[in-house]
């Protein structure tokens, strides 16, 4: 691969708030650079089908504030297929782009990871996601926003539930991570939280209800990470139904209101700082890495590592949610 002249820029997999603000900084950062940009539609799938266009500084003007993406984002089965992946090459090739930014989850960067490893393309990954699943990062783009939304949704919630003393289960995002349902609880004063991270050691709905729920208050918000190991809340509302049932309780699945609204300023600002790095990255030559922040330090960590699914999560918080549920 010769001199870098133009990179591709795309947003893939499930959408996050701050991924229009990570576009914004990497198309600026690369035309500072003296780097030609061009903007890859609805991820991978724009790649194959070469809707492809040139993005000037101004293309992404008035955009940092908004949720989403300017650039749409799909799920591409052709990328998943060598053939599909030889069509996406050959276009990057009739565009002359040089090197692919992605801004994307698990699943997308696991697609940069296979493509560049085949046809020897410079790809640089951003975290973007809201279910803060990615290693090597202390934070993914749309986690902070993501998390606020969970907030304002359960002081709602918590309204309700106190005038009718109800037992609330609150499930929301994450797939198999517990990061927003963990951090959520505690900031929103919940009682408890049922996560992936703790299914193997207690039976954590058991738990709750044994350490006597309630006892002073007179409503209780759990709050349950999405996910085949919880069971998620429908499940564990019919538990409380079957197993206890003097308790009142009730369901909300915040769903895909959490992935929408305009941006943080944590994100805006985290996503500012990784877009510049992913440019810096590609002047000094790196690639097939994602760029994370790690007490506050920008790093590059490979895709191999970011995407291996076992970021930890903090058990300090555990506790501390279990101290100050009391
Ligand atoms: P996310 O990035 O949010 O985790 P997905 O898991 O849906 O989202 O992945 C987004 C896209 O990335 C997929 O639709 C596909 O095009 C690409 N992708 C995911 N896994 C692979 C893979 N193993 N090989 C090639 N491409 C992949």
């Amino acid at each position: 691969m010769g001199v870098i002249k133009c990179i591709g820029i795309l947003t893939s997999g499930g959408d996050a708030p701050g991924m229009n603000a990570a576009i914004r900084a990497v198309t600026r950062a690369a035309i500072y650079n003296g780097l030609k940009v061009k903007g890859i539609y609805r991820g991978y799938k724009g790649l194959v089908t070469g809707e492809i266009k040139e993005f000037k500084s101004q293309d992404v003007s008035n955009i940092i504030q908004l949720g989403g993406t300017i650039l749409k984002t799909a799920r591409c089965q052709e990328f998943m297929t060598y053939e599909g992946r030889q069509v996406a090459y050959d276009n990057m090739k009739k565009e002359e782009i040089d090197a692919l930014v992605v801004i994307g989850g698990d699943g997308s960067l696991t697609g940069a990871r296979i493509f560049a490893q085949e046809f020897d393309v410079p790809c640089i990954g951003l975290p973007g996601t809201i279910d803060n699943d990615l290693y090597g990062t202390d934070t993914t783009i749309g986690y902070d926003t993501a998390l606020n939304t969970i907030l304002d949704a359960v002081d709602k919630i918590r309204d309700t539930a106190t005038s009718h003393e109800r037992l609330f289960f609150v499930e929301v995002m994450g797939r198999d991570a517990g990061f927003l349902a963990l951090n959520g609880a505690i900031a929103s004063g919940a009682e408890a939280a049922i996560i992936p991270e703790c299914s193997t050691e207690v039976d954590q709905l058991e738990e709750f209800i044994k350490n006597g729920f309630r006892k002073s208050k007179n409503s209780s918000i759990v709050l349950v990470a999405e996910s085949e190991i919880t069971g998620g809340a429908m499940h564990l509302a019919e538990r409380v139904k079957n197993e206890f049932p003097e308790y009142d309780v009730r369901v909300t699945i915040l769903g895909h209101l959490q992935r929408g609204g305009s941006p943080s300023a944590h994100d805006r600002i985290l996503a500012s700082r990784l877009g510049a790095a992913s440019i810096d990255a590609i002047m000094e030559d790196q690639r097939n890495v994602m760029i994370g922040i790690e007490h506050d330090q920008i790093v590059y960590i490979p895709f191999s590592k970011a995407i291996k699914k076992d970021k930890p999560i903090n058990k300090d918080l555990v506790n501390v949610l279990k101290e100050l549920s009391i």
